[in-house]
Parts: structure tokens; sequence; C-alpha cells
């Protein structure tokens, strides 16, 4: 760092995003992207003629975005905030939500970005161990008058809470946000989008990243309460209005166009999800139960680092965690079927080496 950085972050630690290397041809299953492409509607819809009106600026307010939203989750378009990236939202949620009197909760293992954001705005905040079985408690979440965030599916467990348990947490907290950070809900939990009509304090958040196969594009969104979204819009009017381009924003809309197409591969990732986990545990693999786009895995003939070491080597990224509780996992995005069986195969090879 140079000597010209503000004290205040010298000691920060950023968020290490999973390896995107651009050089040689891997199997990714590291970053729980799709692996299907966007929609026919997408690819039309950025076309070249919207690509020769790049020189205007971006509408700022997505009206059109909001209004295709706000009808496919039956709610109105002052319930609904968009972003580049979902990542934003919680930049934002973490920036106007916490402060000298809000504290922050969130559980220990959870997705790693949201003790970033806590450090970067010097917020304070408690992690929450999750149980022996990698469960959240969520006693620990109710009646705690905190900023609280739950990743639901959580990340990297894939373990998800009914909607009843979050319902208990948002009701028992009634004067902080419950945000409920529900990147990998289209792959078989329960989305609280719905309770938001009924708790004024409930902030669901969502991306295109994973179950849209629009990771590259950058685009998420919340649903609210009009007032929070309000305190939403506040925060991006103040830093970058025009944060969502304008093919992004097509490329938002038109994907819900195409709602069946998504909803169809989503399908095909759980029917493979359910084959990886059944020949992931003729392996000697235990397999954390997973509703989410990818299995947190642990093998019984090779630790988690040398498993992704080797995959590599082979032409296979996963995703491995060095934290002392959950280094003997891997995290496996669930892929095609294709990519699956090669995943089989080549651990299956794994394992006849390390014997
Ligand atoms: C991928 C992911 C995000 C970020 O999504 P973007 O919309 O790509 O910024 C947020 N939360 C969790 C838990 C994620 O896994």
């Amino acid at each position: 760092m140079s000597r010209f950085l503000n004290k205040k972050y010298w000691s920060l630690k950023e968020y290490t995003p999973g390896e995107q290397p651009q050089d040689q041809q891997y199997i990714k299953l590291n970053t729980n992207e799709s692996p299907y492409p966007p929609s026919k509607s997408v690819l039309d819809a950025v076309n070249s003629e919207e690509v020769s009106r790049l020189n205007l600026y971006s509408d700022p307010e997505c009206k059109l975005l909001k209004n295709k939203l706000a009808q496919i989750y039956d709610v109105e378009s002052k319930n609904i905030y968009v972003s580049n990236g979902s990542d934003d939202i919680l930049n934002f949620s973490f920036m106007a939500f916490c402060g000298d009197e809000v504290e922050a909760l969130f559980p220990e293992i959870s997705y790693g970005f949201y003790k970033v954001y806590a450090d970067l705005y010097g917020v304070k905040y408690k992690r929450v161990p999750l149980k022996d079985d990698f469960t959240i408690d969520i006693d620990d979440y109710c009646n705690q008058n905190k900023f609280i965030v739950i990743a639901n599916p959580n990340a990297p467990t894939g373990i998800a809470l009914t909607l009843e348990e979050i319902e208990k947490i948002v009701k028992t907290n009634p004067d902080n946000i419950v945000l409920i950070d529900e990147a990998y809900v289209d792959f078989g939990a329960d989305s609280a989008y719905n309770l938001t009509k009924k708790y004024d304090n409930l902030l669901v958040v969502m991306t295109y990243s994973k179950s849209r196969s629009l990771a590259g594009a950058r685009l998420g969104f919340a649903i609210g309460n009009e007032e929070i979204i309000k305190d939403l819009e506040k925060i991006k009017f103040s830093t970058n209005p025009y944060s969502i381009n304008r093919l992004t924003l097509l490329a938002g809309v038109a994907a819900l166009e195409s709602d069946n197409y998504y909803k169809d591969n989503a399908k095909k990732i759980i029917e493979a999800r359910a084959y990886t986990v059944s020949e992931l545990e003729k392996l000697g693999f235990s397999i954390l139960p997973s509703k989410a786009n990818f299995v947190f895995a642990k093998a019984d003939f090779i630790s988690g680092e040398d498993l992704y070491k080797e995959l590599k080597t082979k032409g296979i990224l996963v995703r491995h965690f060095t934290d002392e509780k959950i280094k003997d996992f891997n995290r496996i995005t669930i892929g095609t079927k294709e990519q699956m069986q090669k995943l089989i195969e080549t651990i299956t090879l794994i394992k006849g080496e390390v014997k």
C-alpha cells in the first residue's frame, strides 16, 4: 500500500474471489456460476444496435427492469432495488444500516464478504458459530437487536433454513433490518420475498449471477419495504447513479422473459446435484445436505487441500477454504451432468493413486 492510503484501511483484509484463470481450459466448478449460457432472449436483446447506443448513459432509475421484476415477484416496483451485482447491495447495507449504535450479526461460517464489509465501514460485529452439524441455530439470531445477515441457503455449506425459521428471526428483531441473502434460493430453498409484505424490517437480496446465468453481467436486486429501498437508492445516488450499464439492464429484462428456461436449468442442476452426492458418497465422502448449486464435501482418503490440488492438476477447479473449521472440505459447484461425470471419474482416479 502507498503512504497515501487512509490509515483506517491499512489493516483491511480484502475478499479473495475464486480463481478465474484466463489461460487454460478448466472444468470450472469453483465459483458457482451456471454451466448454461444466458437464454436466447438475452442474446437477442444485447445486439449490435444496442452496443451502438453505448454513448448514452443508462437509466439511473432502472424503471423497465424494476417493473418486470415487480411482476415476476408480485410486488410493486417501489419495493425493488436493482444493483451492479448483489455484492453492491450487501456493501450498501453495511454502509447504511450499521453504525455506532447498530452492530452486525452473521454466522461465523458464511459468505466471506460480510466480514469484509463490516471491516470496511468499521462496524462492530459478532460472528455466531454454527452447530457441530454446520446448521444455523436460529435461537442465536432471535431478539438480538442487531443488523442480521444470513445467506439462505448458507454458503459454503448449502444448508437452508425454513421459511418459518426465517420469519421467527425477522419477527423477533422488529427494530433492526434482517437481510436474507438468497443468492442460491432457486436451487430448492424457499424464498422469503413474500414476507416483505408483512414485515418492514426484512430485506431479501437476490442475484442474476447463479440461477440466471449472468455472473459476468453483474446484476442483483433486493425486495423490501419501500422505505428501505429508498435508503438504498439514496446511497446509490450519492455514489454512482449509473452503476448498472445499459447492456446489463437489457439482459436483465430479457432474462425474465425466459423464466422457464432458467427454471429448467435449475431443475437439471438439482438432478446433477443428486447424482453427484450419491456418487461422491460411494467414494467415501461426507456431504452436507445442499439446497444450492454446489455441495460441500469432505473425503475420507485425502485432505481437502490435496484434493483441491490434485483436481486442479487434472483440469478441474473446485473451491478450498483454509479456515480451520472447514479445511477438510471442498466446495464443488454443480455443473452439467457430463461435467459431474468427469469429476467423479477424476476423483476415482485420484483415489486409486493415493491408496
Ligand atoms: C455469489 C454470491 C453473492 C454475490 O453475487 P453477485 O450478484 O455476483 O455480486 C452474494 N452472496 C452470496 C452468498 C453469494 O454466493
